[in-house]
């Protein structure tokens, strides 16, 4: 009897079996595991008997619970900085911590923490109880405005790169007044910036602040050409969020998915999405019991969960809220990545966010909705009724395709991960490439503006007919037969859908690259069309100037086609676009001139915050390659030759008996499979052994660079391919090997909940 490491592992999640395990061979506990799962039933949710409008936010420190635990002065001074991003007098902080700390202990809260958002791409927490001595030998349970404001965590160990040393290991985090805070099980979250001492940004949460911002007053300016009531823009997002689900139970029996989120071999299932019967198809009784659970808790967060749905791939499914402002729908995205770990626990499932956790069937992004709405209430994408409103619709699209035109590269690095590199490039997401699709209606409306700029604006928005009718867009632009699913950008309606996101990333390395991109070109084209303005020109014919010289200039980013042809790949780069396919190299793309003046004019990056995040995006490209190679290396001798050998031994074992009994010639002839198969395993085997060895080698080989740039070139060029074809050739084996011996749950068993 065989035990194996992760049999530990496994017992850790399943106490019932921490008895048997020990006695059980890998192929046996797959067995196992996969009857638990097949028999598995839906778990009860516990459903509130109040509505939805009942518990909404009920775990949200909002503006409802500030009224009713804060004096008013406190209110309405913590209103006003929220409203007016003013900061908070150190007075009224004292305050809001006090109201804040007994709203929490009212809804059970016994911690607090602050709640931050470092670069590896999760959430960052340290608990603290409220409980301080009370100088007669008990405790009391105190919070106040300075624990509120700005804490201190010792966060050395948290990627920085480079930008505290060791010895200067501070780093403070510090309270965003925009987002409100909320209670997670027993603790009190405080969303929170996270910078080192010296200023400089060592998350995901300050420079979108700082770009939002920035795009604010930039898109703002522009919008004050049409109406000068015009105060502030906002930008919105709306995620929708891919995920798969497995049964905890083979999740457990998978010591790759438990490692490195993703499954680094198995043979594809005969039956997968061919037959896409499971999109839209009907939700598997237990998950749907998961997602009703999730949604209850999300609206208890505060998270205006909305639209759930299965996805294309088997397992694979989709959570969409309703949109908000850019800042709390990231922060909302990162709490339900959270939320929805934990929920599954609940259900028995454990959540995939990994971009790519199965090969040969789709994987799973995050569509990013955006756009930009004034404060007077009109969302700068989509079309209006009259010809000034469409001028101004025009003049931001024009704008947003001129910003991803110049800044395509930089958009395509902000979306770039070791495990979204999975996904992008294969033949279901969006291609590694930039362009935006914008549909017939919108193409036409561009082309007649760029051929006759003076054409009266009154007449595009006037008569049906040969003439396009503006005012019309909506109807026609939302048709439902206009969308491209192929493209990574694409206009669709009155919104932009970022489609190449990851589904495990921090939708704000995104966010932050285009909104602070949109407002650096917002900034250029008022300084243009003022300049027409100085120079005698009315500004209807200086704001069509510059949009005529934009659409010139950003055609080569407009694409309506298939995204997935090589065409495509070749007629972008004839264009000028970027085609970098290496990861590690499309990182460099924050650091190109261009890239750093936008960052700086935005005020969103200085180079040496550029410098330092992109040593981390390097190293942590390395570090998740070489886990996925330590964890394939041991998989591959531990596991899968064994096995292997074992069953090659019996069928040698079979060719010598049968050598024994029958005839030579006889026996020749009767053994001729086996010796096939027995052949073909050794040499698969041969490759595996070798494959691994080369692995290894590689893997020291780039170990011993130092520039954490040319490390990760290194493993995307040397350790990597040695994956692929470990995998090609384990996967071979597990076809030939008796299905009784494979040791890991199969792609088929793993992949249909029922
Ligand atoms: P689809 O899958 O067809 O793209 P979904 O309904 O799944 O559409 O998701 C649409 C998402 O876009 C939702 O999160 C929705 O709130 C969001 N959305 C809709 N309008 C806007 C807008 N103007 N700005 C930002 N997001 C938007
Ligand atoms: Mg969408």
């Amino acid at each position: 009897m065989v035990f194996y490491y992760f049999a530990e592992q496994y017992a850790r999640f399943q106490d019932a079996y921490l008895i048997q395990i020990y006695y059980l061979t890998m192929s046996e506990l797959r067995f196992k595991v996969v009857d638990e799962a097949f028999n598995r039933k839906a778990d009860p949710v516990e459903i509130p008997e109040e509505r939805p409008e009942v518990y909404y936010g009920k775990y949200v420190f909002n503006r409802q619970k500030m009224f009713e635990y804060l004096p008013a002065d406190t209110f309405s001074a913590l209103c006003n900085a929220i409203d007016n991003k003013e900061p908070l007098p150190r007075e009224v902080a004292d305050s809001v911590a006090e109201g804040m700390r007994r709203w929490a202990i009212d809804n059970g809260a016994r911690h607090y923490t602050h709640w931050f958002q470092p670069l590896t791409e999760t959430t960052a927490e340290k608990h603290d109880a409220f409980v301080e001595h009370n100088g007669k030998g008990g405790v009391i349970e105190r919070f106040n405005g300075k624990l509120l404001v700005q804490q201190e965590p010792d966060a050395s160990s948290f990627p920085n790169g480079g930008i505290r040393n060791t010895f200067e290991a501070r780093g403070y985090s510090a309270w965003d007044i925009s987002s409100p805070a909320f209670i997670m099980g027993n603790t009190l979250c405080i969303p929170t910036i996270f910078i080192s001492y010296t200023g400089e940004s060592l998350d995901y949460k300050t420079p979108l602040l700082r770009a939002l911002n920035s795009v604010d007053r930039a898109a703002t300016a522009v919008a004050q050409y049409f109406d000068p009531n015009v105060s502030h823009v906002r930008s919105y997002l709306g995620w929708e969020q891919e995920y798969f689900l497995v049964d905890e139970a083979l999740y457990s029996a998978r010591p790759d998915l438990m490692l490195t989120g993703r499954t680094l071999m198995g043979h594809e299932s005969a039956k997968n999405q061919q037959l896409e019967d499971h999109y839209f198809g009907a939700i598997p009784s237990r998950v749907e019991a998961f997602m009703l659970d999730l949604e209850i808790e999300c609206h208890k967060l505060g998270i205006p969960a909305k639209t759930r749905h299965n996805e294309v791939a088997p397992n694979q499914f989709e959570l969409a809220p309703i949109f908000e402002e850019t800042n709390l729908a990231n922060d909302h995205n990162l709490l339900l990545m959270s939320l929805m770990s934990e929920v599954a626990r609940r259900h028995h499932f454990r959540v995939l966010l990994h971009e790519k956790p199965f090969a040969g069937i789709n994987g799973s992004g995050k569509h990013n909705n955006w756009s930009l709405g004034t404060d007077t209430g009109v969302m700068l994408f989509a079309p209006g009724k009259t010809a000034k409103d469409n001028l101004q619709f025009i003049t931001f699209v024009v704008n947003v395709m001129a910003a991803v035109h110049t800044h395509n590269a930089l958009l395509k690095a902000s979306i770039m991960s070791a495990t979204n590199a999975h996904r992008l490039g294969a033949n279901e997401a969006p291609p590694a490439i930039i362009s935006i699709f914008t549909g017939t209606q919108l193409a036409e409306i561009l082309r007649r503006v760029e051929e006759s700029p003076n054409d009266d604006l009154a007449d595009l928005a006037g008569k049906e007919g040969l003439r396009l009718n503006v005012s019309q867009i909506p109807e026609i632009l939302l048709d439902a037969t206009d969308r491209n699913r192929t493209s990574p950008f694409a206009f669709t309606g009155n919104r932009f859908e970022f489609r190449a996101i990851g589904s495990s990333a921090n939708c704000a390395a995104a966010m932050l690259a285009l909104n602070a991109a949109v407002a650096h070109q917002l900034q250029q084209f008022k300084t243009n069309v003022d300049e027409r303005i100085a120079n005698g020109e009315t500004l209807r014919n200086a704001l069509l100037e510059e949009i005529r010289t934009l659409i010139i200039q950003s055609k080569p980013i407009h694409f309506d086609g298939n995204g997935y042809s090589e065409e495509w790949r070749i007629e972008a780069e004839r264009r000028g676009l970027d085609c970098e396919s290496s990861t590690p190299l499309i990182f460099d793309a924050y650091l190109t001139p261009a890239s750093i003046k936008m960052f700086s004019d935005t005020g969103v990056f200085t180079k040496v915050e550029l410098e330092a995040r992109n040593e981390v995006k390097w190293e942590m490209y390395t570090k998740k390659v070489q886990i996925e190679a330590r964890v394939l290396g041991d998989l591959a001798i531990n596991h899968v030759l064994p096995v292997a050998t074992r069953y090659q031994s019996l069928l040698l074992d079979n060719v010598l008996k049968i050598k024994a009994i029958f005839p030579a010639e006889k026996a020749e002839e009767l053994s001729g499979a086996d010796m096939d198969t027995i052949e073909d395993m050794a040499r698969h085997i041969q490759v595996i052994k070798s494959e691994v060895t080369r692995m290894v080698d590689a893997r020291r080989e780039a170990n011993r660079i130092t520039s954490e740039r040319e490390k990760a070139i290194a493993y995307h060029d040397t350790v990597a391919p040695c994956m692929d074809v470990i995998r090609y050739h384990i996967d071979k084996l597990e076809l030939m090997v008796d299905n009784e011996m494979w040791p890991l749950p199969k792609y088929r068993e793993l992949l249909f909940i029922r």
